[in-house]
């Protein structure tokens, strides 16, 4: 059965189609610049990528160029052949807590939701609208980065702030990367062998989250109301104290959105480093001696280390720590710090290990007391698994 795989962003798509249950990709791609001028697409076949310009106004005229490459490439006969698309939706809310079929009412939910996902719900509807249009008989499904994370305890997702703002303004933590984790945690578990488990998943890509996970369910993660909370990220600030906010404003004349610009555009590695958002030119840089380099880094591994121990305090111990996304796949250098800085739970790292990249491998010593791996992450089969399952059971 062949199942479509979509990440509609505000002027991006990204798609996969899978053969199920096999979980083999038989094409990739992505849109980029969807109403922009300079628009193009790349697709991914038979290990072979291939650029195409193409004037893509919008959502739809990128789908229709979608559907003609999965004809041309025979990729389908006939576009009945794609019985289910899964579409990543970054928001959900506590509206849902599990991957869903999308019909009028769910997507005007998924729009509802736009205030606390401005930038990506909006899109996502775009999106989902275009595909139903060029697939009405397909079953379409909404796989949420918020469902995971609906498992925590309210003591865990209530701030200390008036408790109407979480009443009336829907002010509590959801937390995001909820797919990525729940697939690195549910690997993590096939690796144990059993499902009795505490597992600490760090997501660390330019957005980056870590996240609690005991017998399976999320019971805490940093990133909260927004994907702004919690680790340093490429440049958003994550956890500060909230009154640095108002004190700037004041002080500069600066507006919310200026504000919102700063935290989300301007800090995290970037902040510091003065250097760049990308991980690879800050280490680049910090090589060289660069100070503000140098400090990103030692920041950025203190705040990951500081939410394990938080956690493995929260989960009662630890059975596994994972690495998963562009840094805790790629990065040998932050994984040794975050290990290092993790001695006194007697962890220890495999220095010959961790000089492996972007594959699965224990990167722990065998006397380590808790065992850490880097896992790759895959969305992308978690929204087909996901999709496959509700096709098939409907
Ligand atoms: P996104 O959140 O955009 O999906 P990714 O998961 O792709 O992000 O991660 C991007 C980050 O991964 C960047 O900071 C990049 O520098 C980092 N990264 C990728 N490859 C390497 C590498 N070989 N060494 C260090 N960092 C890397």
């Amino acid at each position: 059965m062949k199942i479509l795989a979509v990440n509609a962003g505000s002027s991006s798509l990204k798609f996969q189609v899978y053969e199920m249950p096999e979980e083999k990709v038989l094409i990739s791609g992505v849109f980029e610049r969807i109403g922009i001028d300079n628009s193009f697409y790349t697709i991914k076949l038979n290990g072979e990528k291939i650029r195409k310009d193409a004037s893509l106004s919008n959502h739809s005229v990128a789908v229709g160029f979608l559907t003609k490459e999965l004809l041309e490439n025979n990729i389908v006969e006939s576009l009945e052949e794609i019985k289910g698309v899964g579409h990543r939706i970054v928001q959900g809310a506590d509206k849902f807590d599990k991957t869903v079929i999308v019909d009028d009412v769910v997507e005007k939910i998924i729009s509802d939701l736009s205030p606390l996902a401005p930038l990506h719900n909006p899109a996502a509807v775009v999106g989902i609208k275009a595909f139903r249009e060029f697939m009405p008989n397909a079953v379409h499904t909404a796989v949420f980065d918020t469902a995971f994370h609906q498992t925590m305890d309210e003591e865990q997702y209530i701030y200390a702030l008036p408790y109407e703002w979480y009443t009336d303004y829907s002010v509590r933590k959801y937390g995001a990367h909820g797919t990525s984790h729940k697939y690195v945690s549910e690997r993590a578990n096939e690796i144990l062998g059993r499902t009795d488990t505490k597992v600490v998943v760090c997501h660390l890509g330019n957005g980056g989250s870590i996240s609690a996970v005991l017998n399976g369910k999320c019971i805490d993660t940093s990133m909260g109301f927004t994907p702004n909370a919690g680790i340093v990220m490429g440049s958003r600030c994550g956890d500060i104290d909230a009154s640095i906010i108002p004190y700037i404003m004041k002080k500069t004349g600066m507006t919310p959105d200026d504000i919102d610009n700063a935290i989300n555009k301007k800090s995290g590695l970037l902040g510091i480093s003065g250097v760049s958002s990308d991980s690879r030119d800050v280490e680049i840089s910090a090589e060289k001696g660069n100070k503000r380099s140098i400090l990103a880094q030692k920041i950025y591994a203190r705040r990951v280390i500081d939410y394990i121990a938080r956690y493995y305090c929260l989960l009662g111990g630890i059975d596994m720590i994972c690495f998963t996304a562009g840094i805790g796949e790629n990065s040998c250098l932050t994984r040794k710090s975050i290990i290092d800085g993790l001695g006194v739970y007697g962890i220890k790292l495999n220095e010959e290990a961790n000089e492996t990249r972007g594959k699965e491998i224990m990167i722990s010593t065998k006397d380590s007391k808790i065992p850490c791996y880097v896992i790759p992450t895959n969305e992308e089969v978690m929204i087909a698994r996901d999709t496959y399952k509700l096709v098939i059971g409907k």
